[in-house]
């Protein structure tokens, strides 16, 4: 039998309802994480409010909590949350109904991939709150099933995301749909000049709250990198595997195909691994994210964009087998482990060419990246390097004059002694 006394002090301190506390009983969230310290207040005030926080900081009860308890349960449609991505917009969605059980109000998601049909029976249900991806949203709007114009909040999350993924036009076309007076709360992992811009179009005073400083990467995670020729990766990442025996590990790859191939080899090995990429149809993406929820899968192959939002607690490990070109998605994929203070670990594979990249993550962590002690493996040996050359072509009139060195000795391919190839980069790295 529960009490009163049970349900969490420190949310009802910040001004949320015993409706509320009942659910964050449930789902026990004893203790607000700093982004909802600082959001929920102003955001149960009516401000408008620049959040600069990235998935797993809890930022969607931050936004979520104010709203729900603002709404109306007696009028239809008040609330949008716009989401990049499908994974993203059915995990916004889920915390919102697991926030709302208690209080009687409906959230429905609408996003790209599902039958339309099934969608609009659900947004006939007069929803409360719909999530959506703006793609999705702009299509229900111009079918004229969804009218957003008396929408009283307006959340858009990962804003940097849906700008990367050119969701540009329909952010503003939906924004600016919305004719009655309106709270936006604008959510991001970086604050560029465009969202800048975007909020001063779209938003009044906003209040700016930031978690990311300091914070960028979690200490909780214990992040280190290995040198790697990308002949060796996969072999690698086994040994690795094989060594830490993640309970609960995302590798992610920079592209599809690499997603693909790596998967199907771990496969080939005998692992307990899937994929999830853009390639895969929207259910069987539905059902390999089930299976990984309940930890029925070990290993999950991904590339940033299918993974965003992926929410998973307890991920132990995060393998970049790809060490990402852009500084931001190393702090994404790293922040998906270690969340709401719990351990995790980071292993980057770093091939000679990509010491610029690693260096980048260093500059915006603030901190060296150690290598790590991975002297059980052995790369491979160096490929035959001096091949005979071909036979010479018969003299031709057109041929092009031969250029020779000063010393006029046949330049050669240096054969790579297998020293330099594993020599640590983090000198040159400096240079
Ligand atoms: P988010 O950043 O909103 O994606 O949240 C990251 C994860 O933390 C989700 O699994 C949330 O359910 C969980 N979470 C959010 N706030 C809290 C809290 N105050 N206490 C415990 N878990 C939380």
């Amino acid at each position: 039998m529960h009490r009163h006394s049970d349900l969490p002090k420190a949310f009802a301190d910040l001004g949320i309802e015993v409706r509320f506390l009942k659910a964050l009983r449930k789902m026990e969230f004893s203790k607000p994480s700093e982004i909802q310290v600082r959001m929920i207040p102003p955001a149960l005030d009516g401000h408008d409010i620049l959040g600069q926080a990235r998935t797993g900081t809890g930022k969607t009860a931050a936004f979520g909590l104010p709203i729900l308890q603002k709404l109306d349960p007696a009028r239809r449609l008040q609330a949008i949350c716009l989401a990049p991505t499908r994974e993203l917009a059915v995990q916004v969605s889920g915390e919102l109904k697991r926030l709302a059980e208690f209080a009687n109000l409906h959230v429905v998601t609408v996003y790209g991939g599902q039958k339309i049909a099934t969608q609009l029976h659900q947004l006939g249900r007069k929803p409360h709150f719909v999530v959506g991806t703006p793609g999705r949203l702009m299509d229900f709007m111009r079918r004229g099933a969804l009218d957003i114009s008396n929408v009283r909040f307006a959340v858009l999350d990962e804003v940097d995301r849906m700008l990367d993924i050119g969701f540009r036009d329909d952010i503003r076309e939906i924004l600016s749909r919305i004719t009655g007076a309106h709270q936006t709360i604008l959510v991001s992992a970086t604050i560029s000049d465009e969202i800048r811009r975007l909020s001063k179009k779209y938003m009044s005073e906003p209040v700016e709250i930031d978690v990311s400083r300091d914070k960028i990467t979690v200490d909780e995670v214990d992040q280190t990198y290995v040198t790697v020729e990308s002949c060796d990766k996969s072999r690698l990442l086994r040994m690795v595997l094989e060594q830490e025996r993640p309970p609960v590990c995302i590798v992610f790859c920079n592209t599809k195909a690499m997603a693909r191939k790596l998967a199907g080899r771990l496969h080939d090995a005998g692992l307990n691994v899937k994929e999830i990429h853009g390639d895969l149809m929207q259910r069987k993406r539905e059902r390999v994210m089930d299976l990984f929820r309940r930890h029925k899968i070990n290993v999950l192959v991904a590339t940033d964009l299918a993974a965003r939002g992926i929410d998973v607690s307890k991920i132990s490990h995060i393998i970049n087998y790809d060490i990402p070109a852009d500084p931001e998605i190393y702090v994404h994929r790293i922040g998906r482990t270690a969340r709401m203070g719990e351990r995790g670990t980071a292993i980057t594979f770093v091939t000679r060419d990509e010491g610029k990249e690693l260096t980048n993550v260093e500059m915006l962590i603030n901190r060296e990246i150690p290598a790590r002690d991975m002297s059980g493996f052995k790369p491979s040996p160096p490929r035959e390097q001096v091949k005979e050359p071909p036979p010479p072509a018969p003299p031709s009139r057109y041929e092009t004059p031969v250029v020779e060195t000063a010393a006029g000795a046949p330049i050669k391919a240096q054969p790579k002694t297998l020293g330099s190839r594993f020599r640590t980069s983090r000198r040159r790295r400096r240079l």
